[in-house]
């Protein structure tokens, strides 16, 4: 079956509640109802598609966080002429979701809820409905026979970080596990992505002297020269704005810099000893990072000598938060030629939110990113995804299996 053949089979009726028919409905329903915000443990869900898969024939290896709370799951179905290890299609997608806390839900956030041409639930988007399509799929890969391997990488702890699929990645370059490439399923409206930004991020504390307000001179106030600080990031993120190269293929053409949290400070009538606040850097390939935070380092200097003129235990220092590269899979590549064929349509797109394609890319498993949904309903209150994007999405998964199986 083609693709619009599929789509025109399967286009919801709202009124009908539609979504039942798609074929990964059941199993959306599955993966949301299990909490696994990153604080959690992803076990009962990794145990759950472990058993489903095995069921299916697939040999899995799990990689455990240190604690053993949490693990990533690397599945393989091999193709039937026994090859487990050469040319395979990863489907990949993390486990985890962002916290609910404090945000006003007007459905349970871990029971994926069908109003209008909507789905609700917390990971809709980001992104257990990709995995779970896949997931669905795999009585039909099975049944067709595979010309070539197909794995899941399933992970912890991408939404704090990318930190799990590290361990996944490792295991598998160990085990000699050479995919073609790589779809990794964040919300993209389905739209083949072939490069993102690169992200780092940084926190500075700065240590002043507390004194009683009325005598300031006595003081080293943390805040305000932390202020001066996050105003000069400010101005820089306006340089690369109004003067950096632009690539117009990204969502946001330029290199962006952004404070998100700042503390320091306890009362009103002291001068405040102790300010700090993360930062970050998302990048273009182009711009180095190392390159801003040596220049912010520099500006920061400046005051240093002033602060200790009152109080010789001063400092301002800057510690490293997280690094995530950025990568560039060429258009060329065999895994963006298989996503353009899935997806029917030769445009690609660069995104300027961070996911693990760029750990797979670096470990030489070429990567794209294609998956249901809208970055932008990510990580909110009344997380949702189109119907129609599931749709999409299953027809993406039936194009795969026409590639990729035997018959
Ligand atoms: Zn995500």
């Amino acid at each position: 079956m083609n693709a619009s053949a599929t789509l025109t089979a399967l286009r919801p009726d709202p009124a009908a509640g539609a979504a039942t028919r798609l074929l990964a409905w059941d199993m959306i329903r599955t993966l949301i109802a299990f909490d696994t915000t990153s604080r959690e443990s992803n076990l009962a869900l990794i145990e759950w598609v472990q058993r489903y898969l095995e069921s299916h024939g697939a040999e899995c290896t799990l990689t455990f966080d240190d604690d053993k709370r949490k693990a990533n799951l690397f599945a393989t179905l091999r193709a039937r002429d026994g090859n487990a290890t050469e040319g395979g299609v990863v489907l990949s997608g993390h486990t985890d979701v962002v916290p609910v806390d404090g945000q006003p839900w007007d459905t349970n956030p871990f029971e994926a809820t069908l109003i209008g041409d909507k789905v609700y639930g917390r990971g809709v988007t980001d992104m257990k409905s990709f995995s779970a399509t896949g997931l669905a799929f795999v009585p039909e890969f099975v049944r067709r026979g595979l010309a070539r391997p197909l794995h899941f990488a399933l992970s912890y702890d991408e939404e704090i970080g990318c930190i799990g699929v590290h361990r996944l990645i490792d295991d598998i370059v160990k085990r000699g596990i050479r995919p073609l490439g790589c779809i990794v399923g964040e919300p993209t409206g389905m739209e083949l992505v072939v490069a993102h930004k690169g992200k780092k991020g940084w926190r500075c504390r700065v240590r002043g002297h507390e004194a009683h307000s009325s005598l300031t001179p006595l003081g080293v106030n943390a805040v305000q020269i932390a202020c001066e600080i996050v105003t000069y990031l400010t101005n820089v993120a306006r340089a690369f704005r109004d003067h950096g190269t632009h690539d117009n293929a990204y969502d946001v053409p330029y290199t962006t810099v952004h404070t998100g949290i700042i503390r320091g400070g306890t009362a009103l009538n002291i001068v405040p000893r102790d300010c700090q606040f993360d930062f970050e850097i998302r990048h273009l390939p182009f711009d180095d990072p190392d390159e801003l935070i040596a220049e912010v380092k520099g500006y920061a200097q400046r005051f240093l000598p002033e602060m200790r003129k009152v109080a010789p235990d001063a400092y301002i220092e800057f510690d490293d938060l997280s690094t995530l590269p950025g990568f560039d899979t060429h258009g060329e590549s065999d895994i963006a030629k298989l996503g353009e064929a899935c997806n029917g349509t030769r445009d690609h797109r660069k995104v300027s939110f961070g996911t693990e394609a760029s750990l797979f890319h670096n470990a030489t498993i070429p990567a794209i990113i294609c998956g249901p949904g809208h970055i932008a309903q990510a990580h909110q209150p009344n997380e949702w995804v189109a119907v129609d994007q599931l749709v999409r999405c299953e027809a993406f998964m039936r194009s795969l299996a026409d590639r990729v199986c035997v018959a």
